[in-house]
């Protein structure tokens, strides 16, 4: 196993993450099986509890775990299924070494940072590197570690001294350290700054670690003269020093890396040499390409609590957009504040009542995410109800479901008071309940998470369609609350169709309303298996509807006897044309998946 080691410096936010997961793009273009770490030195056990306001949405795994948004990250780059085990926290580190030590495991030894913390830190490492995560069998050949915060945080301080302890434990030519800095440019002079650069570089080293490499993030490619400052004054040689410089879209930075040969360089340090081809970055480069050059926009009302934070809803925002990039449609989210559609602030703030509902009606499609908490839910509840009665294509996500469901029974079941005992426990009408799968007392522990199965049961439904007429789909959950199954049967006879449920019948999964143009909730989250190039179902749909383009996409036949009037395109396959004729239908027909393919 090789080791790459993605450390920061300056200051926090300079895209560690997604330069982490570009190296990885780029070892994987070269034939490599690729996995990743992320350790987030916060002491928190995990991301479930922290506020998505603070510290952007919390990604979900297979496994259940939740974790930080960067795991999302890697694994939409790298097209890999992570385990929760692979984001290390300094609460996870502590409570493992508690643990031990209550049961005795130390022989009567004093417990101590340094040996007992340092080395739970490397087994842990070395323990879920090993672990597959894109499906084949044994061992990836390259693990992308990415060390959170930036160096000379404090707390982050125990994984430095164990990760110098693991460059000696794994031996040269297994370690790579990329530093990730900031070369500002002051605005006066209009000249790139080192300093910064040199200083994070220094502490580094006091620190006992070595960069092999450096990438400068900067506005523009680095001037020669001050990369040959950086590699005199951080002992760095010049080609192993790189610029990421500001591009248009992040599908970019492999492609820099790229250019910049960044490959060479991290395969010498890891002696890789023998087993590197060429990089084979046809796809991305394409869909980069492509993104840079949509102009046809589809417009998309987020109605959420947190649409300060774009990160906060970060994987809805990625699914949104790999969708509209199958569509060939540029993506324009509005975000709309949902309390600022409600009747309370028509009277407190008529100015933001008035910018919200003018936002809302000027979009192509609505969609409401998940969320906890009260706050907004009301307003949720009336972009749905605009949705469903004005025909704007409609996907509500996880508590965007709950709120449709309830929409629907106070308006077409006039249960008024109808609610989630979420909201309103004493409500006469509760048409979602608390259906946790374990305790029905206890709140910890109890939400429903990760990957469970939903069974389609309505036949010729848009869901079950979109999803390639599968029997069932596995899609990852969280949340506590779900549709009433005794009420189940009254919204039905009103029109609401239930069209997937999980293998028991009770939960139920997908909502569709069969006489509108696209109208769909769903229990789980998609937006957490959408990737670059295999858009999520339903969030092609969404945008496909919202383009008024959905019957190509549910249709193939319909799209094929499109192409032939309109004849067919050249469809290129990492830059090689191919004659198969390229529509949206293809984009269904691989389930969702373009497999590379974009006209030009
Ligand atoms: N608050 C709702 C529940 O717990 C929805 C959760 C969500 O949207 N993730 O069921």
């Amino acid at each position: 196993m090789k080791y790459v080691l993605v450390t920061g410096g300056v200051v926090s936010g300079l895209g560690k993450g997604v330069t982490a997961s570009s190296i990885g793009v780029l070892l994987k273009a070269c034939g490599l099986r690729v996995t990743s770490i992320k350790i987030d030195p916060y002491l928190n056990t995990d991301a479930g509890t922290m506020s998505p306001f603070e510290h952007g949405e919390v990604f979900v795994l297979d496994d259940g775990g939740e974790v930080d948004l960067d795991l999302g990250n890697y694994e939409r780059f790298l097209d890999i299924k992570l385990t929760r085990d692979n984001n290390i926290t300094t609460g996870k580190i502590y409570q493992h070494v508690i643990a031990k030590e209550r049961k005795g495991d130390y022989l009567g030894k004093t417990v101590q940072v340094v040996p007992h913390v340092t080395d739970a830190i490397q087994d842990w490492i070395e323990r879920v590197a090993v672990i597959p995560v894109d499906g084949e069998e044994g061992p990836a050949d390259v693990c992308v570690i990415e060390l959170g915060g930036t160096i000379g945080d404090i707390e982050s301080a125990p994984f430095i001294e164990a990760l110098g302890q693991f460059s000696y434990r794994v031996g040269p030519g297994n370690f790579c350290l990329v530093h990730v800095s900031l070369v500002p440019v002051l605005n006066v002079v209009g000249e790139q700054k080192t300093k910064p650069t040199q200083h994070s570089v220094k502490g580094l080293r006091g620190l006992g670690l070595t960069p092999d490499i450096l990438a400068c993030r900067s506005t523009k490619p680095l001037e020669d003269n001050v990369k040959e400052k950086l590699a005199q004054f951080c002992h760095v040689p010049l080609q192993y020093i790189f610029t990421l410089y500001d591009v248009p879209n992040i599908w970019h930075i492999p492609l820099l890396l790229k250019d910049q040969k960044a490959h060479l360089a991290i395969s010498k340090v890891l002696n890789l040499a023998s087993i590197l081809n060429e990089p084979s970055l046809g796809e991305w480069t394409s869909r980069a390409e492509l993104c840079d050059n949509l102009h046809v926009p589809v417009r998309i009302a987020v109605v959420g609590k947190y649409t300060g934070l774009s990160d906060a809803y970060l994987s809805v925002l990625k699914a949104l957009l790999h969708a509209s990039v199958a569509c060939r449609k540029k993506l324009v989210v509005d975000w709309v504040p949902a309390c600022d559609l409600e009747k309370e602030t028509e009277k407190e703030n008529p100015d933001a009542y008035k910018a919200a509902w003018k936002l809302l009606k000027g979009v192509d499609g609505v969609l409401v995410p998940g969320g906890f908490g009260d706050r907004g839910v009301e307003g949720k509840i009336l972009a749905a109800k605009y949705a469903r009665e004005n025909k704007i294509p409609f996907l509500g996500i996880c508590l965007g479901m709950q709120i449709a469901v309830i929409e629907f029974a106070r308006s077409v079941l006039s249960l008024h008071d109808a609610n989630s005992t979420e909201f309103t426990p004493e409500t006469k009408h509760p048409c979602i309940i608390f259906m946790p799968e374990g305790s029905r007392t206890h709140m910890g522990g109890t939400m429903r998470l990760g990957s469970r199965k939903s069974f389609f049961n309505v036949k010729d439904s848009k869901s079950a369609k979109l999803y390639g007429n599968k029997s069932f789909v596995d899609e990852r959950h969280r949340h506590r609350y779900e549709v009433n199954p005794d009420m189940v049967e009254r919204l039905e006879k009103a029109g609401l169709s239930f069209a997937a449920k999980d293998e028991t019948g009770k939960r139920m999964e997908i909502i569709e309303l069969p006489n509108h143009p696209f109208f769909i909730g769903a229990q789980f989250h998609p937006e957490f298996k959408s990737r670059p190039g295999k858009a999520s179902p339903l969030f092609l749909g969404l945008i496909a509807a919202s383009c008024g383009e959905l019957d190509t996409v549910l249709n193939p036949a319909s799209a094929h006897q499109h192409l032939i009037s309109n004849g067919p395109k050249n469809v290129y396959v990492n830059g090689t044309p191919k004659k198969s004729p390229n529509s949206l239908a293809d984009v269904r027909y691989n389930n969702g998946y373009c497999n590379g393919l974009y006209t030009r």
